[in-house]
């Protein structure tokens, strides 16, 4: 082997990134990881985590609303956004250090600055050449923004974390997971949402039963939808945008706009074309199975592969790298049955073939649900109504999908995703005793 200052190089220390440099290292592998902005990528600084929290923090609009009718005076509670956003930002500096250490423990020495290509072994990092046998590209993806005039004025999800005050009102562009999300977030905190959706379907991919209880109870919330508008040109005003829109309505005024409409790969300027890594139209690395791109030493994980954007599977492609290359433990990812959750208010869950999915592909389906108010909601005389649907293959009785929403769904979702990975059968989980009273108890009841 030729002398390289380094076994493996691996550019971007985000989830996926910063797993395959642990476990390469772990396996004797002499490892460097370049970062240009903080380790934890996004899930940890700006993405799931910090949304996570502020998840939480919306979430006791309601809860102090209903202590009321379960005894509490709770008197008139006040929310002061600079309070979450800091703690929030302190927690993000907090885990963002523990990442730092523990790259440091396992002997990777983190280098702060951006990486780009020279040659297939050969890379500049911040004006510094280094070399190294293998190179992992693990440079995640960024918010898109729309190519139209003016869309300098909206903010992104990196930005929304940082707000110096809450909107008044705010238009947020896009129906998929960051729209519906942050719709719930704004929304509790008594932010005046619209979403403004280029098509006539939120969270494509999801079950339409899920999606229709969500646009349902969003709007019953308070939050507005505009439909099949796409942007024409956005205008700053005194006060803040106004958004033009293709669907010749009026256009809309807001306090501000937040694109969330998608997350195209982070895959320029990074010297790929020069070393001959090939990428998709959508700009995404393209790779085999085993995470290798069309350069033969050179590997990609994550999102800037767009296989499938989710924290959980970065980290087990970037593990799946380091075993296979380093540890003489080859293995590969498995796509089948991810579970996943969109943590709007209330949030979704998933797992599997949705309805119509399943329809297509086996036929004959058996559909079980279970439409019900949990038992909280009632007390509390919210009404708000859980939907809980399992979809079996009608030959084998297994159940191919499962999907949800209501109060903890993604928590609920967890463990019934481990049912239907398994390849359980209806009847299986019937034949489980309830928790009662619980709402989960539901999976075991469904006639
Ligand atoms: P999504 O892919 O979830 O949704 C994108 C939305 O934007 C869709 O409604 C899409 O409409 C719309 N859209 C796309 N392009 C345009 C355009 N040019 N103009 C107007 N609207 C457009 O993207 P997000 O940004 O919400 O999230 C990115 C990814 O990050 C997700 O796919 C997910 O994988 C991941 N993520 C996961 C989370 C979780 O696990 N809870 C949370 C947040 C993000 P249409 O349907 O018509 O295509």
């Amino acid at each position: 082997m030729a002398d390289y200052d380094y076994d493996l190089f691996v550019i971007g220390a985000g989830s996926g990134g910063v797993r395959a440099a642990r476990i390469a290292a772990g396996h004797g592998a002499r490892v460097a990881i370049a970062e240009e902005h903080q380790v934890g990528g996004t899930c940890v600084i700006r993405g799931c985590v910090p949304k996570k929290l502020l998840v939480y923090g919306a979430h006791f609009a309601e809860d102090l609303e209903d202590a009321r009718r379960f005894g509490w005076e709770v008197g008139e509670p006040t929310f002061n956004w600079p309070t979450l956003r800091d703690n929030v930002l302190s927690e993000v500096a907090r885990l963002n250090s523990i990442y730092t250490q523990n790259l440091g423990n396992a002997k990777v020495e983190v280098i702060l600055g951006r990486a780009v290509l020279l040659d297939a072994h050969t890379l500049d990092v911040g004006g510094r050449k280094v070399t190294a046998d293998k190179i992992l590209i693990a440079t995640g993806a960024r918010p898109a923004v729309p190519d139209v005039p003016g869309a300098e004025h909206g903010i992104t999800s990196n930005e929304v974390f940082h707000l110096d005050h809450l909107p008044k009102n705010i238009v947020i562009a896009g129906g998929g997971y960051i729209a519906n999300e942050f719709a719930g977030i704004f929304n509790e905190f008594g932010t005046k949402v619209t979403l403004l959706l280029r098509g006539d379907t939120l969270l494509r991919g999801y079950d339409q039963s899920l999606r229709e209880r969500l646009h349902l109870i969003s709007q019953v919330k308070g939050i507005n939808f505009r439909f099949n508008a796409g942007f024409e040109r956005i205008e700053k005003t005194e006060t803040g945008v106004r958004i033009h829109v293709t669907d010749k309505g009026d256009p809309l005024d807001a306090d501000m706009l937040l694109y969330a409409i998608g997350r195209p790969p982070n895959s320029e300027g990074l010297g790929l074309d020069t070393v001959g890594v090939k990428v998709d139209q959508l700009g995404a690395v393209v790779v085999d199975e085993n995470s290798r791109t069309s350069v033969d030493n050179i590997y990609a994980v994550g999102d800037v592969t767009n296989r499938v954007q989710l924290t959980p599977v970065a980290i087990r492609e970037g593990h799946a790298f380091a075993d296979s290359v380093f540890g003489g433990k080859p293995w590969t990812v498995d796509y089948d049955c991810i579970p996943s959750a969109v943590f709007s208010h209330p949030p979704i869950a998933s797992v599997g073939m949705t309805e119509s999915e399943a329809r297509n592909k086996l036929g004959q389906v058996k559909v079980y649900t279970s439409d019900f108010r949990a038992m909280k909601n009632v007390l509390a005389d919210r009404n708000e109504r859980a939907l809980y649907k399992l979809v079996c293959d009608a030959a084998t009785d297994r159940v191919v999908g499962a999907h949800i929403i209501g109060p903890d769904a993604a928590e609920i979702m967890q463990a019934l995703a481990i049912c239907v990975k398994a390849g359980l059968t209806k009847q299986q989980l019937d034949a489980t005793v309830a928790i009662h009273p619980t709402m989960a108890e539901e999976l075991v009841l469904m006639k």
